[in-house]
């Protein structure tokens, strides 16, 4: 059996299809010379808060950024505590403490991979200020619960929604869930851009408007500066160039979660727990990740069967060098960290490849 090498991810297929729209769009941002913000980034955040149910979006340069200032918008610095999931991109985590405020990890659910609303009801203190909400892989964090949970305990909630947008849960999109949610346009990511980049959603137009000084050394008009903010601005190209994408977001989630259901189906009776919706969510799959007790054997035995793979992530954040001595337990992340693969799964990927990655995952379990 000769099966096609499968690659993790391959953008250029989705930049070659697209690639008479970018140019447009290149042409048009060159034409307007108006490169930081302006109307082609005021557009995509009106567009984007829309999509996500809510009012306001703010261009910023990166996804890390995003959460950062969003921390900042409220206020959160030195002396106050903000509950983060153990198991996430770095980022969720090393922002709050950039802020000066120290992250207090709590343990996920072994499903859902999102931060666990009963642990983190129990890591409550008198200096916790606000919750970051990762919706990780592209599959929603229980919003219902942990928004109850916010509000019984006045808490803040920050939806890290990088890696998920169009997900939901019910009828409301992720993005929609909180006073402040987080996208990133990294490339690999759902929506991303040709650059770095990301955006703050909020329903609040005082946040907003906070957000919008922030982002531009605390500027309030004709170089006014109000309070210390940084330089963190979307430019016009990469706005220009996600517009277009946005175009066809839908069709491409739809893509992946056929492939989702497709491995989901063949996988069934294999010794490998495999993602799907939990009731009433809507995943993305961001990334497709499965989990084995062999991991690394499982995944170099793909490797040899032409499939490139990828671990997400191989450890803990708390357990990370950046934090060490960092006291807790989180025994359901490192156990994730162990486990965890992520196939192949975007969607300008072929039906072969799709059934190469099945075949290979079926003789390599
Ligand atoms: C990508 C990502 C970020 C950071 O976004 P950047 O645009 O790379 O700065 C934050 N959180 C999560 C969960 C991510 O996947």
């Amino acid at each position: 059996m000769s099966l096609p090498r499968v690659g993790f991810l391959d953008l250029t297929r989705q930049h070659r299809a697209l690639k008479d729209e970018l140019l447009a769009a290149t042409e048009r941002v060159l034409e307007s010379s108006r490169f930081i913000l302006g109307e082609e980034v005021a557009s995509l955040e009106r567009e984007l808060a829309e999509r996500c149910g809510t009012a306001h979006g703010i261009g910023v340069a990166s996804g890390t950024d995003a959460l950062r200032l969003a921390l900042e918008a409220l206020g959160i610095g030195p002396g106050d505590e903000v509950l983060t999931p153990a198991f996430s991109f770095i980022a969720s985590s090393t922002t709050i403490v950039m802020t000066g405020a120290t992250p207090v990890f709590v343990d996920v659910d072994p499903v859902t991979c999102a931060i666990d609303p009963a642990l983190a009801s129990r890591a409550i203190t008198p200096r916790t200020r606000a919750l970051v909400a990762v919706h990780l892989y592209g599959h929603p964090a229980p919003m219902p619960a942990l928004a109850a949970l916010a509000r019984e305990h006045r808490l803040a909630v920050i939806e890290d929604a990088a890696q998920a947008i169009g997900a939901s849960v019910g009828d409301r999109p992720v993005g929609g869930w909180s006073d402040l949610a987080c996208l990133s346009f990294y490339p690999t990511k759902n929506l991303g851009a040709c650059g770095d980049g990301g955006m703050v959603l909020t329903p609040r137009a005082d946040l907003a408007e906070r957000l919008r000084r922030l982002r531009h050394h605390g500027d309030v008009g004709r170089y006014q500066h109000a309070e210390l903010g940084t330089c963190s601005r979307l430019d016009a190209l990469q706005a220009a160039y996600l517009r277009v994408k946005a175009k066809h977001l839908d069709a491409w989630t739809e893509r992946r979660r056929a492939i989702a259901v497709r491995y989901a189906k063949a996988f069934a009776g294999l010794p490998l727990d495999v993602p799907g919706d939990a009731p009433g969510a809507r995943h993305v799959f961001h990334v497709f990740t499965v989990r084995h007790r062999e991991r690394d054997a499982f995944a170099a035995r793909l490797r040899e069967l032409g499939i490139e793979t990828a671990v997400h992530y191989p450890a803990a954040a708390p357990l990370q060098p950046l934090f060490a001595g960092t006291p807790g337990r989180w025994p359901v992340a490192a156990q994730l960290a162990r486990e965890v693969l992520s196939l192949p799964c975007y969607a300008e990927m072929t039906d072969a490849e799709v059934d190469a990655v099945v075949a290979a995952v079926r003789a390599a379990c």
